[in-house]
């Protein structure tokens, strides 16, 4: 390989590598994920159960202001009866009495209903609970090995910043700026390494662009491998390297 695609090599690396680091920083590293999930999948279910028991609370309250109300209303209309004059307003009153009073029977109902819901619901909340103690130790005991283990990956991180800075200086400055663009347009990487396709009963070798697959013309490969230019792939326009040990 000569020595420019070799910095660029190292430089598409370097950045994979950072890139690689910073996402172990900033996300849930692979051996935690599967506690991660149920983690947070349990405590959604906590957080749930939570919300469905205060909702219940709250519509037991509702209720049992509801029949409270009703109780004066009702208590308002009995005390009416003995100053009322006819009997249509009595027949009336009567009337509101009956009204009120079922009133009363369904909101003790609705009462009754949420008190049980309640229950019901903080007693599951409360095993719920109980259950996820142990996982959250886990939980907690894993988040303190991660957190651990970050110093580390951040020194590294910090490490191939450096490392990154110090090849991109080395770099010709538009052979730079085409690896930038390219990378870009190909986050993960702006560099396609040439491979050799070996076909059975054909005796001429071919090349191929890793990325994309497109076919590379046997003098790129050598001119790739003599030159200092760079050069790209015909489609996809990476840029072309050979790997070290693939013969040519
Ligand atoms: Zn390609």
């Amino acid at each position: 390989m000569n020595p420019q695609i070799e910095k660029i090599v190292e430089l598409q690396e370097a950045i994979s590598r950072l890139r690689d680091a910073e996402h172990r920083l900033h996300g849930i590293p692979d051996w935690m994920r599967e506690l991660h999930d149920e983690h947070v999948a349990r405590r959604a279910e906590i957080d749930a159960l939570d919300e469905a028991a205060q909702t219940a609370t709250r519509d037991r309250r509702t209720a049992e202001a509801s029949t409270q109300d009703a109780q004066e209303k009702l208590k308002k209309y009995q005390q009416q009866i003995n100053r009322v004059s006819t009997q249509r307003e009595y027949g009336a009153l009567l009337q509101e009495i009956d009204t009120v009073k079922s009133q009363i029977s369904g909101f003790e109902e609705q009462g009754l209903a949420a008190l049980e819901k309640s229950e019901q619901t903080q007693k599951e909340l409360d095993s719920k609970r109980e259950d996820f103690r142990e996982l959250d130790q886990r939980y907690q005991t894993e988040l303190a090995r991660w957190e651990s283990e970050k110093p580390e990956i951040a020194r590294h991180a910090e490490e191939l910043r450096a490392r990154i800075a110090e090849l991109r200086a080395q770099v010709p400055r538009p052979q730079l700026s085409l690896f930038d663009r390219l990378l870009d347009r190909y986050p993960n990487g702006a560099l396609a390494a040439v491979r050799l396709l070996e076909r059975s009963g054909r005796t001429q070798r071919e090349w191929h662009c890793s990325a994309c697959n497109y076919r590379v013309r046997p003098q790129t490969v050598v001119e790739i491998r003599n030159s200092g230019i760079m050069v790209q792939c015909d489609s996809c326009k990476r840029v072309l390297y050979l790997e070290p040990e693939q013969p040519v």
